[in-house]
């Protein structure tokens, strides 16, 4: 074998999950089509779930430091949520660009010895009993293959699952534009995805909002005024902005411009043998909510500590399909979500009356924190009794955060009672133990954690020595 995990695509769910990989010690090759990154702005944001998840690994400060600010809570279909109802350290949005997050990773990825190979397309593979053979301007051969290569996957078509979903019907128009002052100063400070929003009595919107650098602006319009399946020519760009600004800021360059639709398609299976889907390869949606980077870095945490116990040889091959099991049920909940809010947003009496309707709903504080729970990416629930399944809230303790003890990429096991630390003793490799003075809940004694920050055992109703084999491997 060349390496253990080829990863197709360096966008963020490529790079978390080799990131990931080789924290946990095993060799990921990243093989990425492109030369060097596009310069376009795409995401924007991080959802309060993928900033714990960045927590956990400690990478959240470089974040916060290359982020443009905080974005108050999220909306859906453009009514706000409150996310400072929810039980995070985080109840807000992370407003920094993919670009930044990509580097972030990247950087971790070059930090723990592995790296980005550039310029190299994947076209094809085979698979067999004990690998996977990639080909490309080079073939290699690796236990297990993972297509990150976005929405127009190579690895998803060759693999020949469905893609089923729905085609677009609308499309959108999105350019990065340096903007200067007409009679009133854009806006500086990033509070929300879309800014300076105008609506027109036909229904067509256009929204502003600042991407970093002094002067640079992502302008979002609805519509596309020449044919959709071509790019926008830049007269197109200044006639609508006109049509949405006049003379209020000025147009002073178009950087890039393309189009989005409300395309809906999610990959029947997410594992086929030996290779795997994850990000855009295996959902696309409509970029609205801020939600596809965020579910392919969620998806990149799911699979990744799940590879490295099979390719150590700790954990059987069955985990791995945990990962479709898994995340597919959380895509198909986003890809509908988005499709609702998508079907209120537009124009017509019916759907307007539905956006007011929502907007009475939403502001009831238990709609408001059902909605807040699903944008977030906090309200995530693998399934079991209780709390099993769902994500561990970080909490203090004696030294710190119990989220830090997660930096390694083991599994923890916290405890109030000293008893519980006995059988995770010889699991000193792949679980980090702690006594803490205290749970979350009350009348808890003990919870086992996943890497990813998901609890698998808790006590009392789980036994935790039961518990550590079945999701850690038995020590011989
Ligand atoms: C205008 C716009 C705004 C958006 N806003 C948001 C937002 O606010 N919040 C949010 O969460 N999401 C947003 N998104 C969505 C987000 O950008 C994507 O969900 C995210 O990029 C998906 O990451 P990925 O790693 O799965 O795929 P990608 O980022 O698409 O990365 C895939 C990589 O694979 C490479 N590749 C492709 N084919 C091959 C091959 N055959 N071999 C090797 N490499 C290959 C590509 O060059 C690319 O680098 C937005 C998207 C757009 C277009």
């Amino acid at each position: 074998m060349d390496t253990d995990v080829i990863i197709a695509g360096a966008g963020p769910a490529g790079l978390t999950l080799a990131a990931e990989l080789a924290l946990a010690g095993v060799r990921p090759t990243v093989v990425e089509a492109l030369a060097e990154r596009s310069g376009q702005s795409k995401a924007m944001n991080l959802q309060p779930r993928t900033a714990e998840l960045l927590a956990l690994r400690g990478l959240l400060p470089a974040a916060d430091e290359q982020a443009m600010g905080r974005i108050d809570g999220g909306h859906f279909a453009g009514v706000p949520l409150d996310y400072t109802a929810l039980e995070t350290r985080y109840p807000y949005q992370v407003g920094i660009l993919q670009a930044r997050v990509e580097q972030i990773l990247e950087d971790r990825l070059a930090a723990l010895g592995g790296k980005v190979h550039r310029d190299r397309r994947l076209t094809g593979f085979e698979q067999d009993d004990d690998g996977v053979t990639v080909h490309g301007p080079q073939t290699l051969r690796a236990r297990y293959l993972v297509g990150c290569d976005g929405g127009r996957s190579t690895i998803r078509k060759l693999l020949g699952t469905g893609f089923p979903g729905t085609d677009a019907t609308r499309w959108n128009t999105v350019a990065d534009v340096v903007l200067g002052a007409g009679t009133a100063a854009p806006p500086t400070v990033v509070t929300r995805m879309g800014q300076a929003r105008r609506v027109r009595p036909d229904g067509s919107f256009a929204s502003v909002v600042p991407i970093g650098e002094p002067g640079l602006y992502r302008f979002v319009y609805s519509g596309a005024a020449d044919d959709p399946a071509e790019d926008p020519t830049h007269q197109e760009v200044t006639d609508r902005f006109h049509t949405f600004y006049g003379d209020e800021y000025e147009l002073v360059t178009i950087r890039y411009a393309s189009r989005f639709s409300n395309a809906a398609r999610q990959a029947e299976r997410y594992r086929v043998g030996r290779v795997f889907l994850a990000g855009d390869a295996a959902h696309v949606h409509l970029p609205i909510g801020g939600q596809g980077m965020n579910l392919g870095i969620q998806d990149a945490f799911n699979l990744g500590w799940k590879l490295a116990a099979v390719l150590t040889g700790r954990m059987p091959e069955t985990l791995l399909d945990t990962y479709e099991s898994e995340r597919h049920p959380v895509g198909a909940q986003v890809l509908d979500a988005i499709r609702a809010q998508a079907a209120v947003q537009t124009p017509e009496p019916g759907p307007r009356a539905m956006r007011e309707l929502l907007t009475t709903f939403l502001a009831v504080p238990a709609t408001n924190r059902l909605a807040a729970g699903m944008s977030s990416g906090l309200d995530i629930d693998y399934g079991g009794p209780g709390h099993l399944g769902t994500r561990l809230p970080d909490f203090p303790i004696r030294d710190g955060w119990a989220g830090d003890l997660f930096h390694t990429g083991r599994g923890v096991l916290l405890t109030t009672d000293e008893k519980h630390l006995a059988p995770a003793r010889p699991y000193r490799d792949r679980i980090t133990s702690a006594l803490v003075e205290h749970l979350p809940w009350d009348g808890t004694e003990a919870v086992l954690v996943r890497p990813d920050g998901y609890i698998c055992a808790i006590t009392p109703g789980d036994q935790i020595d039961q518990a550590l084999p079945l999701w850690f491997g038995t020590i011989n």
